[in-house]
């Protein structure tokens, strides 16, 4: 079961790849959690990819691709896998396609998870993440018991260095210039499926559900 959740900054492809990968036994392939791990450990991806993130922009393609294409590679993709935050440009997409035509493999289900772009705003400048066990919360949405620590593990909660309001409207405009067209490389190929990811969480995850089987 290989899928892509598409989706504009904050729609919940995060949330909602957590559950899904839980639920599926596949892994969740977050491109985003990637560079931020890089970054933090200070390896060259991480060294160059700092400053495009920093500002909202896109990192290089052939960056992401690398990283993508040794990750689909190893032993716990072999049953499938959910491609969170990538493909997010058109030659990426293409890039992918080359990847898996080289492996045999296809993609089930593209799912764009859509949402408004004010809502994503709130949606992302409440985010705070466990800095240990990687669980997601919203000082609105999801909130912990207590503010400053994970409910599962009691690990600190941190805001990402890049959930800013400036930093946000940036990424927004971003993702309609460069990663929307991307849905439309997919509806020209076996065609892509829509979830309003403006409802509820646990109707998000049942519409996904319904959707993967
Ligand atoms: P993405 O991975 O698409 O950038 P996230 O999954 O990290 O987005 O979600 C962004 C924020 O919005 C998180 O704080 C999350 O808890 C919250 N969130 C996710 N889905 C919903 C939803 N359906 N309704 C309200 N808040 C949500
Ligand atoms: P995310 O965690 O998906 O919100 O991504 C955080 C940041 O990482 C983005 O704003 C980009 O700077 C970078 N990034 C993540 N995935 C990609 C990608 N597929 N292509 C280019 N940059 C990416």
């Amino acid at each position: 079961m290989n899928l892509i959740f598409m989706g504009p900054p904050g729609a919940g492809k995060g949330t909602q790849a957590r559950r899904i990968a839980e639920k599926y036994a596949i892994p969740q392939l977050s491109t985003g959690d990637m560079l931020r791990a890089a970054v933090k450990a200070g390896t060259p991806v991480g060294l160059q990819a700092k400053a495009a993130m920093e500002s909202g922009g896109l990192v290089t393609d052939a960056i992401v691709v690398g990283i993508i294409g040794d990750r689909i590679a190893e032993a716990d993709c072999a049953n499938g896998f959910i491609l969170d935050g990538f493909p997010r440009t058109v030659a990426q997409a293409e890039a992918l396609d080359g990847m898996l035509r080289e492996r045999n493999l296809h993609i089930d289900h593209v799912i764009d998870i859509t949402a408004d772009d004010e809502a994503l705003v709130a949606r992302i400048t409440g985010r705070r993440t466990c800095g240990k066990c990687g669980e997601g919360y919203h000082i609105q949405f999801k909130k912990p018991a207590s503010p400053e620590a994970c409910d599962h593990c009691g690990g600190a909660l941190v805001t990402r260095a890049d959930d800013t309001e400036e930093t946000v409207r940036n990424r927004l405009s971003v993702y309609h210039a460069q990663t929307a067209p991307v849905l439309n490389f997919y509806r020209g190929k076996g065609g892509i499926e829509t979830v309003d990811g403006m409802q509820e969480m646990n109707t998000v995850f049942g519409a996904l559900c319904a959707i993967i089987g």
